[in-house]
């Protein structure tokens, strides 16, 4: 159910959400068990319907790279993620 991304994130599968894992130990899945946990305890539909959200807001920004650019508003675009790499 999870993905890892890289030693200190991984993305959960069930709601597209991503978990920032323990600083001090590579891989330490503790804090994805607390999410899975709160996770599984969310009803399906509002997990699936955030998840809907997200693969939409993914959908526009390849719209946006592909060249089309026609009615999306800049506050659409999801901001640069620029604090993963400063995390190290
Ligand atoms: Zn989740």
């Amino acid at each position: 159910m999870a993905e890892v991304l890289n030693p200190l994130f991984v993305s959960c599968k069930r709601c597209g959400g991503c978990i920032k894992l323990s600083v001090k130990s590579l891989y330490d899945p503790f804090h994805w068990k607390k999410h899975r946990e709160r996770c599984l305890k969310k009803p399906v539909h509002i997990v699936t319907q955030k998840k809907r959200e997200v693969e939409r807001l993914v959908r526009k920004s390849d719209g946006l790279l592909g060249g089309t650019p026609t009615d999306l508003s800049p506050l659409a675009v999801p901001p640069p993620k620029t604090n993963i790499g400063s995390i190290r």
